[in-house]
């Protein structure tokens, strides 16, 4: 049912007529008439007094009544009584004024989006019709019934936002305030919401927050995608060389606060062109992939394996115990990598690695990524399927 069909509905009741002016003057008026009336057959000899005190009432009621009704109705506000005509009047803006508001909200329910009012904790006043659309049946609600939330439907991670986001709005009331957050509900997880409040005092002049909400799961999830292919390999889903360079940053930064150590591994594939020119582009794709997969499966969930071009791979390999480990390292993955692929298109696949060493052979990305390739370079001249470190010069 709509607000305007709620509010049509509803009857206007005008309580207790006791202590209105209009009653009290009519009571006045028909008591003064019962006076006139009983005194005409009581006291019949005065016949001509009564007769003209009624046609003074007539006269003062009909000629000069309005006089003698706002005496009188002065009289009785300063006694204490209301006025019942102010107070239907009073009643009639009220509802119109509600009839406008309901006609407005339900302009509101109209949007795609969710409008929300709110108490700075959550405890929501107020809903679109499109709130359960967004959130999920029951949201907000407790196990046990009761009060609406809004805090309940935020992800956990996200309430700390939410707080920060009404501390800037106490601190910035004239100012509106955006926030992301995820979605948690039995059957609305995994949306990505939008919200734009403001913060206001309503009559009792308690806080109250306002905002429009709507579903941004779809952009957000692009956006996602394109961030994801801005960084990643399109064949292999590994990091691409942007993302790795951006992780060998970060890394020199942590290892030089820590005095960490750390490797890089470029990894080449053998002859990886007689795959392409015997079994054709499609089967070496398979084989890129494969070996893509058999190399990720053998670092830890902290190191990075990245795809740098062509049939080459570039591991990250963090926390090195000490520097000769580095070269160990690299053999373990060569025979782990190597053992994964049997059984696949990739099983013939041998790979030459070249090993370098931060701060060992270099102290910055460029020259780590030359000692690298150049330590690549001598694994291949050494006869390909080898691993070589080249050392600081
Ligand atoms: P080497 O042992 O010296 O490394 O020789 P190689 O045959 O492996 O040749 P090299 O590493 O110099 O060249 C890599 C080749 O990988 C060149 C190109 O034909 C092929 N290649 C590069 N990118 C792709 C790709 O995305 N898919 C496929 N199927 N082949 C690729
Ligand atoms: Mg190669």
């Amino acid at each position: 049912m709509s607000n305007t069909q709620a509010l049509s509905s509803h009857k206007v009741l005008l309580g207790s007529r006791i202590g209105y002016i209009e009653p009290a003057v009519r009571l006045v008026v028909g008591f003064f008439l019962l006076v006139i009336t009983a005194g005409f057959f009581l006291f019949p000899k005065l016949n001509s007094l009564w007769l003209g005190l009624s046609i003074f009432v007539f006269i003062g009621l009909i000629g000069s009544g309005l006089t003698q009704f706002c005496i009188m109705a002065w009289t009785l506000r300063h006694m204490g009584f209301r006025s019942e005509w102010d107070e239907l009047k009073k009643l009639e803006r009220a509802h119109t004024e509600e009839k406008t508001r309901a006609g407005f909200l339900d302009t509101l329910n109209l949007l795609n989006e969710v409008i929300v009012e709110m108490s700075t904790d959550g405890e929501l006043t107020w809903t679109s019709d499109k709130w359960s659309e967004l959130f999920g049946k029951d949201a907000g609600i407790t196990p046990s019934g009761g009060s609406l939330n809004f805090r309940r439907c935020v992800s956990g991670e996200y309430l700390e936002k939410f707080d920060q986001m009404v501390d800037f709005l106490r601190n910035n009331p004239e100012k509106q305030s955006n926030i992301n957050f995820l979605v948690c509900g039995n059957d609305t997880d995994g949306r990505w919401v939008e919200g734009n409040f403001t913060l206001s005092r309503d009559v009792e002049n308690r806080e109250r927050l306002r905002g429009v909400l709507r579903d941004i799961t779809k952009s957000h999830e692009e956006q996602l995608a394109i961030a994801h292919k801005a960084t990643h390999d399109g064949l292999t889903g590994l990091p691409n060389r942007a993302l790795l360079e951006n992780r060998i940053k970060q890394e020199i930064g942590r290892a030089r606060r820590t005095t960490k150590k750390f490797a890089l591994f470029f990894i080449d594939l053998d002859k990886f062109k007689q795959v392409n020119d015997t079994a054709g582009h499609h089967v070496g794709d398979e084989v890129l992939k494969h070996v893509a997969a058999a190399l990720s499966s053998c670092l830890r969930p902290s190191d990075t394996i990245a795809r740098w071009g062509g049939d080459e791979f570039v591991a990250l390999v963090l926390d090195l115990e000490d520097t000769a480990s580095a070269s160990s390292v690299a053999e373990t993955l060569h025979d782990s990598a190597q053992n994964k692929l049997k059984g696949t298109l990739a099983e013939t696949i041998t790979f030459s690695i070249g090993v370098a060493v931060y701060p060992d052979d270099a102290d910055s990305i460029g020259d780590l990524i030359i000692k690298a390739d150049h330590a690549l370079y001598s694994a291949k001249s050494n006869g390909r399927n080898n691993i070589q470190r080249n050392q600081a010069s």
